[in-house]
């Protein structure tokens, strides 16, 4: 959120001001009244296009921020609830520029846009007039020093009166990008002043989660309201679980094989009345019991499940070794395995891996040789 973006910079000192964050309207009184009387109040969601939705209002004095604080609180932008709203200082914009560091996948480089018709209608701009769009690609070796500063500055065509400082404001933006290990950094705006000051009056920070485990104070910035219980609870036990809208629920090993799983059960699902997966559950490369478990615990906590099937390639956990994880795990649930099972397995010792599976005979599990079988055998039972 903005909010969240202006504290990360304003601890690389790119310049900001942070203002208040209230969740009721009436505090923004208090934080109108410490500001000034005449502030900014703006919505705080993951999604651009504030501005245009309603979500940013200015206000003359503390009354108004107040009424203003409860139009914006409970608004729906673009399908996000808004929970909390920044009360900020008003800026004197004098001009509005667009600025970002991102990862340019296609060229395994990064890549800087930047824009001097920032703003609101920084989408049009792209489209109708690309020329006034810079775009300047960064060696990932080399990373953003004095000279590439100033290549980024003139590339823009910033203003001659502001040149200097933008080339301060772009290093540490990159160092934003840097040392937060971002996969992106946009500001628009970043805006001229009245005083002839640089400042970042929005920001927008995507910050990479691989690296979250170098950053301890990463895990603030997370929206837990928002975030889908079930999605939580999986991510507490370190598993890759992504809900969908569907009736079949889904374990497999390998995000790949998972995919395709999800693929085969949405085609077969066509012959059931539309069924489709419940989730993405990649469980990775050891299918242990508890893994086993936590997966189903996590896939029958979903009451829009009525079938789950377990999709697992013997590698170097082999079959035998997964069938007896599920067999435990089965133990391990109890009364609160309730939902028919089907359990396709390939690969290192399979013959053993079945030869388990059928043996424990459980009343919820049923064995299919193949995908394709398997993924239409859990689609009919959840039809
Ligand atoms: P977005 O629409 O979600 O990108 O939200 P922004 O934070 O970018 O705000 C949208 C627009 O509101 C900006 O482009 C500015 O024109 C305007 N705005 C934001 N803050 C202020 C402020 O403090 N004073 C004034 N006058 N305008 C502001
Ligand atoms: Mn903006």
């Amino acid at each position: 959120m903005e909010y969240q973006a202006k504290e990360l910079f304003a601890k690389h000192d790119v310049p900001v001001t942070l203002g208040t964050v209230v969740e009721k309207a009436e505090d923004a009184r208090a934080a109108a009244e410490q500001l000034g009387g005449r502030v900014v109040v703006k919505a705080q969601v993951k999604v651009g296009g504030r501005g245009k939705a309603g979500g940013v209002k200015l206000a003359e004095n503390p009354d108004e921020a107040v009424a203003r604080a409860e139009d914006i609180l409970g608004m729906d932008i673009k399908g996000h609830t808004v929970h909390r709203v920044l009360v900020a200082p008003t800026a004197d914009i004098a001009e509005e520029y667009y600025f970002s560091f991102l990862v340019d996948r296609a060229n395994r480089n990064y890549l800087c846009i930047a824009s001097i018709e920032g703003g609101v209608e920084i989408e049009e701009v792209a489209r109708t007039n690309p020329d006034a769009v810079a775009k300047v690609s960064i060696d990932p070796q080399a990373g953003v020093d004095d000279a590439k500063a100033a290549e980024i500055v003139a590339a823009t065509r910033f203003p001659a009166e502001v040149a200097d400082e933008a080339k301060e404001v772009v290093k540490k933006l990159w160092t934003v990008f840097l040392a937060e290990d971002a996969s992106l950094v946009e500001v628009n705006p970043l805006v001229r002043l009245g005083d002839g000051h640089l400042e970042a009056l929005d920001g927008k920070v995507t910050l990479d989660e691989n690296a979250d485990f170098r950053h301890a104070d990463h895990a603030a910035f997370e929206d837990t309201a928002a975030a889908d219980p079930l999605e939580a609870q999986a991510k507490e036990k370190n598993l890759n679980y992504v809900k969908l809208d569907g009736e079949v629920g889904i374990i497999g090993n390998g995000a790949g094989l998972v995919m395709s799983t999800l693929d085969v059960v949405a085609y077969a699902g066509e012959q059931h009345g539309g069924v489709k997966p419940a989730n993405f559950l990649d469980i990775g490369g050891g299918a242990s019991a508890e893994v086993m478990a936590n997966g189903l615990h996590i896939i029958l906590g979903d009451p829009q499940v009525k079938s789950v099937f377990v999709n697992v390639f013997g590698g170097i956990t082999a079959c035998d070794a997964v069938a007896n994880g599920i067999v435990h795990a089965l133990e391990l649930l109890g009364e609160e395995a309730n939902k028919p099972l089907v359990v396709r397995l390939d690969g290192n010792n399979v013959v053993e891996g079945r030869r388990i599976l059928v043996d424990a005979n459980h009343p919820l599990v049923t064995l299919v040789d193949t995908m394709d079988g398997a993924a239409d055998r859990a689609a009919e039972l959840a039809k």
